[in-house]
């Protein structure tokens, strides 16, 4: 089929079949997750799941017997762009789509794909990611929680924390020590096993917001079949980097499309007003439109990449790259959305303002974890510095 053809197919399969409830900005308490515990408000955030799930467009360039729907670059580019224009919100979102699910493709076994790949596309497990530990952020491979065979299974003991969703997962994919005499890179194994088990127990961490998205996630005796070490044995940092490098891309949107997102300039008309046809406040809107145009370059230099790097399919250091620049502009759009709507922005809670403001608020402050999450954005420096220059150490 031509892109031509594909574009006019999409665009009357989204216009048809899209709930119209879908065509508005995602609010934060309706994040479509998935999982065994996934409870909506609005009915149709399932109903939407579940439709583009059937088409494969919760995971549209894997293949079709995974459960996706087989698309190449230039035809999931064409969806994405008619989502973003029709508006339409993300189907389905989370760490089993953008990091363990395109981990798998590469580095899992036709079992470990077979079983997990399908209910990850149809948004039936929820993931969370056991990497960091007390005492183990930046300096990831000083992980210590450790894993030791017993016949088939492996016994785990350990901490994580920060680990997101780790109260809502059906599902973890963890990095384990399995051989402490190594050197730290070299004795670490990514292995994957379910959470609701006796070995595993969960205390979200509270925090100012009174929301919990994360928790200290404790192991204690926990059993994971060996079957489901991704990789080789001990060699689990291969398969950490390049999650990490997924998890990155996807942080700083090297995914492309912006659907969901509402139009900064409207925003600033709506609370500013117009004079003479343009935004009244001139240096905000010089400020937008330098934002605009930053976002729009850093999307042709995604598209660039994702033609360049379509051969592979995988993503590489350049991710450090995206992370670092994606969560900048994410971080600045929330600023300038705060100067335009000034104290409307400011609210937590009570009347004077409406429920988006009130999402406004949280989503602007939610963006300050962008350079964090994911490696922090000094550790992608180091990284830009020693594998996309080349500098020495
Ligand atoms: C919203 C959010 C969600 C998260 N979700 C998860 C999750 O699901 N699973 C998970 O495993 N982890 C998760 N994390 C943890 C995250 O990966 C770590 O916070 C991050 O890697 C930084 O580690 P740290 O917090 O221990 O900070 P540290 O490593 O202690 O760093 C402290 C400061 O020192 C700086 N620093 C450290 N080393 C260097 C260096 N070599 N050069 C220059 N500067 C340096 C850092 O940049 C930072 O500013 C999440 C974090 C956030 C904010």
């Amino acid at each position: 089929m031509s892109l031509i053809s594909f574009r006019q197919e999409t665009r009357e399969w989204l216009t048809n079949n899209c709930p119209e409830s879908m065509l508005t900005p995602m609010p934060v308490d309706e994040y479509p997750g998935g999982g065994k515990r996934a409870s909506y408000k609005n009915p149709d955030t399932q109903v939407w799941m579940k439709l583009c799930a059937d088409k494969g467009f919760t995971v549209p360039i894997w293949p079709k017997q995974y459960g996706g729907a087989g698309l190449n670059a230039a035809e999931a580019q064409v969806l994405r762009e008619e989502m973003s224009a029709l508006n339409a919100r993300t189907p389905l979102v989370g760490m089993g789509l953008s990091m363990i699910g395109p981990a798998l493709l590469e580095y899992g076994t036709e079992q470990q794909k077979a079983e997990h790949l399908p209910k990850i596309a149809k948004g039936e497990i929820w993931w969370c990611q056991g990497y960091s530990e007390p005492n183990s952020g930046s300096d990831l491979a000083s992980l210590q929680t450790k894993a030791e065979v017993d016949g088939d299974e492996y016994i785990i003991n350990g901490q994580k924390v920060w680990t997101s969703g780790a109260d809502q997962a059906d599902w973890i994919f963890c990095l384990v020590r399995t051989d402490s005499q190594a050197p730290k890179h070299n004795g670490i194994t990514f292995i994957l096993f379910n959470m609701d088990q006796p070995g595993v127990s969960v205390k979200p961490i509270k925090l100012i917001s009174g929301l919990s998205p994360f928790c200290e996630t404790y192991f204690q005796g926990a059993r994971a079949l060996r079957k489901n070490v991704v990789g080789q044995v001990n060699d689990g940092w291969t398969v950490a980097k390049r999650l990490l490098q997924y998890e990155r891309t996807m942080i700083g949107g090297g995914q492309g499309g912006s659907a969901g997102k509402s139009s900064l300039s409207e925003v600033a008309q709506h609370y500013i007003g117009i004079t003479d046809g343009k935004l009244a406040q001139p240096q905000l809107r010089d400020e937008i439109i330098q934002h605009g145009m930053n976002d729009r370059c850093f999307g042709m230099t995604v598209r660039r990449n994702m033609e360049e790097s379509s051969s592979t399919k995988a993503p590489s250091f350049v991710s450090s790259m995206f992370k670092l620049y994606g969560t900048e502009q994410n971080k600045s759009r929330s600023e300038l959305l705060l100067k335009a709507m000034g104290l409307q922005m400011l609210g937590w809670e009570g009347e004077g303002f409406e429920q988006k403001e009130l999402e406004a608020t949280r989503a602007w402050l939610r963006t300050k974890a962008n350079s964090i999450e994911g490696g922090t954005s000094e550790v992608q420096l180091n990284i830009i510095a020693k594998r996309v220059l080349g500098l020495p150490d």
